[in-house]
């Protein structure tokens, strides 16, 4: 069951409620985290927690009933299979043109990403957040956010030696002989234990092909870092399979939430409310926009105003594979997570920062395979659909065209230098880039706009959004440093004045 009223209420288990839950745990205010997912800590009778990636089972996907992988295809063959509806980790949701991935449970994408933790540029952080303050971020934010999440480097030594990372070691020779240089990515994945499950002397999990359905080892995920330091406070709690669906505020100007709790084939088992004095929204970019706008259109809310689902963007993300000639092998040994960037985004046209991404299958498949960020100042927005009481997300394809043309001017160029071509048989139909998915949603309650620079909702006292939500649309970098960066910024700010005082 859920308590009938806390102070503090946390939407969401992600990056953004993981580090606004501890502080306030820390500060000694009693909080209450909502999270619609489960926790994931129990072995099933196959002895792991999470499914086995290259035979995803119902554990793999929330609530569907096929398996739905980045790659569509090889050679063209559809690589997905039948699985049970579950409320399982992973979530793909569709808008027409775009669609994103998403984790869900306690953690949130945490369980699911590729743990690659980099702190944005400052010149790139100033530019999209120009009235955040840059000393503050990079003296004290950055640090705390990069402490806390556990991040660490690769030995490069190793690095240069591992059977693991000979795919990311062939891409940089082969940017390297087209004039690019590379740079290493650190990581919340543990790179020590990585070593270990390289020499065999422990269980393996990258190094098992363990990504995107969840790591059973070596991860440093939310759930045991900030959310494990929350709930040591004694002052948080975290309640699971309870999803928000309704906000409205009462005569004494407290919120009050409409709860739905599932059963973990999505079934509704009961709907209960719940009070809170400050309501903070981390149930991400796509969760917390549907939350605020369905509240402002259904009129629950109805002082929100316009920049509710505006300035919505998939950080230029792009995926592109590369044929390799024979005798460059990658390796049948690919660690599940990226170690490795090409950097071109001080390319004045064309800024481009691709990740070296692992092509995990166990055979030599003779790919290389890249996520690239890219600068797109497209913005979609969100309106709210009644019909299936949920927001839904416009962009176009047309949107996504300036991602894919930037990134194809620098791999043209290594292809050009290296006389190799792209791989057409991976994204289900014969285009070389695929832009019609994103890892990465950002943007939907815009810091400064939506909100003042610390997470407030315009309209509203004690309503915060503290996810990816408040960052405009791109971050050049992968995002999950600079959220958990932000949410350390704005709840020591909240914390100061609108709750201790
Ligand atoms: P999220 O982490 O999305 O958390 C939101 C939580 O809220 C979820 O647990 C969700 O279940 C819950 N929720 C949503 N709605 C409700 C509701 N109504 N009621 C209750 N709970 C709700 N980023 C990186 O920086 N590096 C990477 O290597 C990387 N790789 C990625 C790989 C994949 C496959 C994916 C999907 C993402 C990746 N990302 C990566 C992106 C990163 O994980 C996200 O940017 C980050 O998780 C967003 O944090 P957040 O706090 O905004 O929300």
């Amino acid at each position: 069951g859920l308590p009938d009223f806390s102070p503090a209420v946390v939407i969401g288990t992600g990056y953004g409620a993981a580090a606004t839950a501890l502080r306030l745990g820390e500060a000694g205010i009693p909080t209450v985290m909502l999270e619609m997912g489960q926790l994931w800590d129990t072995p099933t009778a196959d002895g792991s927690v999470f499914s086995p990636m290259l035979s995803p089972d119902k554990r793999s996907m929330w609530l569907k009933e096929r398996s739905e992988m980045p790659l569509a295809s090889f050679l063209w063959i559809d690589i997905n299979t039948n699985i049970e509806r579950y409320a399982g980790v992973l979530d793909r949701v569709h808008y027409g043109d775009m669609s994103v991935y998403l984790g869900r449970g306690v953690g949130g994408g945490s369980l699911v990403n590729g743990a690659m933790a980099v702190t944005p540029r400052r010149s790139y952080f100033e530019e999209i957040l120009p009235d955040v303050d840059a000393d503050e971020m990079y003296g004290t934010y950055f640090p705390r956010a990069n402490a806390a999440l556990g991040v660490n480097e690769i030995d490069r030594d190793w690095f240069e030696d591992c059977d693991s990372y000979r795919y990311a070691r062939l891409s940089r020779k082969h940017a390297e002989k087209a004039g690019y240089r590379t740079a290493f990515v650190p990581s919340v994945y543990d790179f020590d234990y990585m070593r270990r499950e390289e020499a065999g002397e422990v269980p393996r999990s990258a190094l098992d092909s363990e990504v995107i359905f969840g790591n059973n080892h070596g991860k440093r995920s939310l759930d045991k870092t900030y959310l494990a330091a929350a709930l040591g406070t004694g002052n948080v709690t975290i309640k699971t399979l309870q999803e928000v669906r309704d906000i409205r505020r009462s005569a004494d100007g407290t919120y009050r939430l409409t709860v739905r709790e599932l059963d973990e084939t999505g079934g509704t088992v009961a709907r209960r409310e719940m009070g809170a004095r400050h309501l903070f929204l981390g149930a991400g970019s796509i969760g917390s926009t549907e939350l605020l706008l369905r509240a402002r259109d259904t009129g629950t809310l109805p002082g929100l105003g316009e920049e509710i689902g505006q300035g919505w963007g998939p950080n230029g993300n792009v995926m592109l594979g590369r044929a390799n000639h024979a005798w460059d092998l990658t390796g049948t040994l690919q660690s599940g997570m990226p170690a490795l960037g090409i950097d071109a985004w001080d390319d004045p046209d064309n800024p481009v920062f691709a990740e070296i991404a692992p092509m995990p299958a166990g055979v030599e498949l003779w790919v290389s395979l890249y996520l690239a960020i890219t600068k797109n100042p497209a913005r979609g927005h969100f309106t709210y659909d009644a019909a299936s009481d949920s927001a839904k997300l416009h962009w176009t394809a047309e949107q996504g065209q300036a991602s894919i043309d930037a990134a194809k001017v620098h791999f043209d160029r290594i292809n050009g230098v290296n006389n190799t071509v792209y791989r057409h048989d991976l994204f289900g139909d014969t285009r070389a880039f695929e832009n019609r998915f994103t890892y990465h949603p950002l943007g939907g309650a815009v810091l400064g706009e939506a909100t003042d620079l610390y997470g407030r909702v315009k309209g509203y006292d004690n309503l915060y959004v503290i996810d990816g939500a408040l960052v405009p649309g791109s971050t050049g970098v992968n995002p999950f440093v600079t959220i958990t960066a932000l949410a350390e910024r704005n709840v020591d700010r909240i914390l100061a004045e609108d709750i201790r005082s």
